[in-house]
C-alpha cells in the first residue's frame, strides 16, 4: 500500500474506532472490522445458532458474500430481493423476516456519537432493525460516517444514497433524474420512513460492525 493510501486509511480507521466507542457508551454490541472480510467472518460466526437468516436489501450485505455460503450451511434464508419474486411473495419474505433468528442489514448512515439513521419506502427493513428478529448485525462502511447530527445524516443520505437507490431500483424519482433531492411527492417516493436509532433497542440483540472500506451507498 503506497503511503498516502495507508494515511487515509489510517484516517479512516480513527473515524472508524469513534463511531464504535460511540456505539458502545449508546448500549450497542460494535465492533472495528479493518476489511470486509473480517465483517463476513463474524457474520458467519454469530450465524452459528441462528436457523433463519433475513436480508434487509442492501447492496453492502450482498458485497460480503454470505448468503451463499449461509445457504449451503442449511440455513433458511428470507432475501426478498431477486426480481423472479411477485409482489406478493416479496411480501411474505418480508414479512418472515420480522421474526427470523438473524436479520442481516445495511446502514444508510451512521454518526460519530453512535446514532444509526436510515430512510426506507416500505419500512420493513428499519422494522426488522428495531424488534422482532433475536439477533440484528447492521454493516455500515467508512463512507456511511457523518461528522454531525442526525439531521447531517438525513442530508446524507438524500444526498448520496437515496438518488442512486432510486436509479438502481428505476423509480421515477427526481433524484433519479438529476442526482439531488428535491423533496419530491412523487408516487415512487422512496423517502417515506426515517428512523433514527439512538440507543440499543431494549430487546433486540443489535450488533453494529463498521468497516474501514467504502461499501454500498
Ligand atoms: S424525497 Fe424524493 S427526490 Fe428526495 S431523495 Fe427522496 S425520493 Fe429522491
Amino acid at each position: 500500500m503506497a503511503l498516502s493510501e495507508e494515511l487515509i486509511s489510517w484516517t479512516h480507521e480513527q473515524k472508524c474506532r469513534k463511531a464504535v466507542t460511540s456505539l458502545e457508551k449508546n448500549g450497542f454490541t460494535a465492533c472495528f472490522c479493518p476489511s470486509p472480510q473480517n465483517a463476513a467472518e463474524y457474520i458467519i460466526a454469530a450465524a452459528a445458532d441462528s436457523a433463519t437468516i433475513g436480508f434487509g436489501g442492501s447492496m453492502t450485505i450482498a458485497s460480503l458474500g454470505v448468503e451463499q455460503i449461509l445457504r449451503e450451511q442449511g440455513k433458511e434464508i428470507f432475501n426478498h430481493g431477486p426480481a423472479t419474486f411477485s409482489r406478493d411473495e416479496k411480501m411474505a419474505i418480508m414479512r418472515r423476516q420480522l421474526t427470523c433468528d438473524l436479520f442481516l442489514s445495511g446502514c444508510n448512515a451512521l454518526t460519530l456519537n453512535g446514532e444509526l439513521i436510515n430512510i426506507d419506502a416500505t419500512g420493513n427493513r428499519v422494522a426488522a432493525m428495531c424488534f422482532g428478529p433475536l439477533k440484528v448485525i447492521i454493516v455500515a462502511g467508512r463512507n456511511k460516517l457523518v461528522d454531525g447530527t442526525p439531521q447531517d445524516a438525513i442530508a446524507r443520505v438524500k444526498a448520496w444514497a437515496t438518488p442512486p437507490n432510486s436509479k438502481r431500483l428505476n423509480f421515477k424519482t427526481p433524484c433519479a433524474a438529476t442526482g439531488f433531492c428535491s423533496d419530491c411527492n412523487s408516487p415512487d417516493r422512496l423517502c417515506r420512513v426515517t428512523t433514527i436509532i439512538d440507543r440499543k433497542p431494549r430487546f433486540t440483540d443489535l450488533h453494529v460492525l463498521v468497516v474501514n472500506a467504502d461499501l454500498g451507498f
